[in-house]
């Protein structure tokens, strides 16, 4: 496998672009227009500029980098040669069926089709496809030239030689590919994401404050970062979006997002991505204070 096709040129498809990319292999990153495509290519410069800076990269690594990317707005001219498409287009499922059933017309039969989906159903997923012994999820982490998980999502139909293909693939990235099932939720969500919601709940039934919680889980557990921080980064709306997911796939109410949850993203407070969420980042995200609706 070499020809890699990324849908998808946001926050993971442009990391992901990335990663393939300064490993040797060719990729056509795709979105729906060239401002995505251009946002895209400009945050990967910035980060290999900055490897280069550390001198994690040199320079000519830099650009070969660069040139093995090359950018499309039109799906069918980026995934007619691919080997393996990773789709990191937006978190909705009617448009990742979508995506997925035109993916199976235009890409070669033996291709393999995969998806970063946080929480869509792979099997879902395949079955709109004609080829679900070939469809997987790959599930990197934010920042994905940094987080060594892949998470290996095997659909119902997900074929052995499917996941020891891309297993294997991501291991040549540097990866540490674990393999689960498709659950809601898969494993990294589904432990995270209770974890945030608990800490939510906390917060709202008044046991402590914003940075007190985000202290004790810092400090108790050796987390990098406290829960609430770590929602805000994640985005509140992808937060709960993750939490109905499970809610109503798992049919247990231990799952329920909590209301607070639900008020801030129906108030348009999503965290770092709108500027407020449990932390005002007005002064940027890097000079993060408790949000003056929690002092
Ligand atoms: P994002 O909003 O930053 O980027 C999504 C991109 O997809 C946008 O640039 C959008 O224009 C593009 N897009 C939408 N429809 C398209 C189409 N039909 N064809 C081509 N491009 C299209 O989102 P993101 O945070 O990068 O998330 C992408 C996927 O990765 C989602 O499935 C999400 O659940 C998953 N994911 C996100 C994170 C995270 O921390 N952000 C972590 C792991 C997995």
């Amino acid at each position: 496998m070499k020809n890699i096709a990324v849908i998808g040129a946001g926050t993971m498809g442009n990391g992901i672009a990335h990663v393939f990319a300064q490993n040797g292999y060719k990729v056509s990153l795709i979105d729906l227009n060239e401002e995505g495509l251009n946002r895209g290519l400009a945050t990967i410069t910035k980060n290999l500029d900055r490897m280069v800076a550390k001198e994690k990269i040199d320079e000519n690594k830099r650009n070969e980098t660069l040139a093995n990317i090359r950018l499309f707005t039109q799906m069918s001219s980026g995934v007619k040669d691919a080997d393996l498409v990773v789709e990191a287009a937006t978190e909705n499922v009617d448009l990742k069926l979508k995506i997925f059933s035109q993916l199976d017309g235009l890409c070669k039969p033996e291709a393999i089709l995969s998806s970063n989906t946080s929480s869509i159903s792979i099997t879902k997923i395949a079955a709109a496809t004609k080829r679900p012994d070939k469809v997987i999820g790959m599930h990197f982490m934010n920042p994905v030239p940094i987080m060594k998980l892949v998470e290996i999502i095997r659909g119902y139909a997900t074929s052995d030689a499917t996941t020891s293909e891309v297993v294997e693939m991501s291991k040549n990235l540097g990866k540490v590919p674990v393999e689960c099932n498709d659950y809601p939720g898969f494993v990294a969500n589904r432990i995270l994401m209770p974890m945030i919601n608990e800490a939510i709940i906390t917060l709202h039934e008044g046991v402590a404050g914003v940075e007190e919680i985000d202290t004790i889980m810092k400090l108790g557990m050796a987390h990098p970062m406290g829960p609430l921080q770590l929602a805000d980064f994640i985005g509140l709306d992808v937060c709960l979006s993750i939490m109905n997911v499970l809610y109503d796939g798992l049919g247990n109410p231990k799952y329920a997002p909590c209301p607070l949850l639900v008020n801030m993203v129906m108030a348009g407070k999503k965290g770092i991505k709108s500027g407020e969420g449990f932390y005002d980042y007005s002064a940027g995200p890097r000079e993060a204070k408790v949000s003056a609706t929690f002092q």
